[in-house]
């Protein structure tokens, strides 16, 4: 038996132990006469009458399952259990005593949904069943083997919305899965120098200034700033550095450093690029999460006793904002 994950599980007893087993190859939606919540449509199942549907839908679009989908329920008459094992799963729908008037948006969103998940799930193909056991979706006054003695269910209005809303929605998201979660696009930041940087001696750490600035889909960057990327955000991506002068076995660091404004807050770990005499090249990965008012600097030390001029520093990254 399954049951669906977006609905409150009312296990229906013991129909839902003693009834036989169904192949579901329909859906079939009714409207029960009466405004009740699912909780409802359970209780009156539990206490009232063993003539159950699987499903029942209150108008604030509160689902209920009653009977697992491979089990049968009984209110589509020939529909509940053919000879071949196939029948239909139903939902019955909260509406008004005369059975007039629209389901709510919350009730044609949920009977989207789960249409969605009935065909994934039983392979219910995407159609309005063109005979009474034709595998599709359909309302209950549709054929007249679904009706013992005939119906108007689900009623004029209801109709209408099922042919022009409900099946061409059902049909829509079961074609057209909306992105996973996750699939936002990042923000891309791209920068880089327009003039050699000179790094004296000495050890101390200096901010790279970003001249050039050919992508920055975030704002975040300034004209001729320092800051690359802004919190609250996290991002991934590299420096690619070009160092001359750097002589082999001598380094220079680089580090990630936070400011709020112009004022220094913190500093990440350094990174060491050895020289290689004449044009020294690294890339250096750049990884991390940022709070709300920090901003990302990438800064660089000369540990060499000699001057050595950075040539090239191009900031590459994905920015992920953050709320
Ligand atoms: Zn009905």
């Amino acid at each position: 038996m399954a049951w669906y994950p977006g609905a409150t599980k009312y296990e229906l007893q013991p129909e839902s132990d003693q009834q036989p087993e169904i192949r579901p190859t329909q859906f079939i939606a009714h409207s029960i006469i009466a405004p009740w919540t699912a909780k409802r449509v359970y209780e009156y199942w539990r206490d009232s009458t063993n003539l159950e549907s699987h499903f029942g839908l209150g108008y604030e679009g509160d689902l209920g399952q009653f009977i697992g989908t491979e089990t049968r329920a009984d209110a589509n008459y020939r529909a509940n259990l053919r000879p071949d094992g196939t029948g239909a799963v139903s939902i019955e729908t909260a509406s008004n005593l005369e059975g007039s008037d629209p389901w709510t948006p919350a009730q044609v969103e949920r009977l989207i949904e789960l249409g969605v998940w009935l065909h994934r799930t039983h392979g219910i193909p995407l159609r309005i069943c063109r005979t009474a056991s034709d595998p599709g979706f359909g309302y209950h006054r549709l054929h007249a083997d679904w009706a013992k003695d005939g119906t108007d269910c689900p009623g004029d209005a209801r109709v209408r919305q099922f042919t022009e809303v409900v099946f061409p929605g059902i049909v829509a998201r079961a074609t057209n899965p909306p992105p996973a979660s996750g699939g936002e696009v990042p923000n891309y930041v791209n920068l880089g120098l327009k003039t050699p940087m000179p790094l004296p001696p000495g050890g101390g750490f200096t901010s790279v200034v970003f001249e050039n600035e050919w992508s920055d889909t975030a704002g975040d960057h300034v004209p001729n700033g320092s800051v690359a990327v802004r919190g609250p955000a996290s991002f991934t991506g590299s420096l690619s550095l070009t160092v001359s002068d750097l002589p082999p076995g001598e380094v220079v660091q680089v580090r990630m450093s936070e400011y709020d404004g112009g004022t220094w807050k913190a500093d990440h770990p350094t990174h060491d690029v050895a020289g290689t005499g004449g044009v020294t090249t690294a890339v250096v990965p750049l990884v991390k999460r940022l709070g709300p008012g920090r901003g990302m600097r990438v800064r660089l030390s000369n540990q060499a006793g000699q001057p050595v001029t950075v040539v090239g520093a191009v900031l590459t990254a994905l920015v992920f904002k953050e709320s």
